[in-house]
């Protein structure tokens, strides 16, 4: 799905860019050893973020077009990566993690983003 694991993605970047500039503390890059590998976790707080590509997790909102080749190939693997998601999803919350996924064309607004992820800090008392 990504192209340079690690290195994190452009919205990568821009979501931890996002949460240092709120002074938060605590959370950790790419957590490899947390199921799914979240783009951000509070370790601490058990709290676990994904920034899910509208093309690769099937966005309903932009219902991005396939590719007119291999049409089948890629309907399988994008239903393979919601299902992958939502196994992680239940195996994080059974391991006592809140999970948050944004959409990537969500991140076009990083005040509602910024706000979505506060709300889910104070709602969990972590804030
Ligand atoms: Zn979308």
């Amino acid at each position: 799905m990504r192209a340079v694991k690690g290195k994190g993605t452009r919205l990568e970047k821009r979501l931890w860019a996002m949460l240092a500039g709120l002074g938060l503390k605590g959370w950790k890059k790419n957590a490899g050893d947390v199921a799914g590998k979240p783009d951000v976790v509070f370790l601490n707080q058990r709290v676990a973020i994904f920034i899910d590509g509208c093309f690769w997790h099937g966005c309903p909102y932009c219902n991005r077009k396939l590719p007119a080749t291999n049409r089948e190939y890629w309907e399988k693997k994008i239903k393979r990566n919601i299902e992958l998601a939502r196994s992680y999803d239940e195996q994080l919350q059974r391991e006592g993690w809140v999970v948050l996924r944004i959409w990537e064309h969500e991140m076009a607004d990083m005040k509602t983003v910024r706000i979505k992820i506060l709300h889910l800090l104070v709602k969990e008392r972590l804030l």
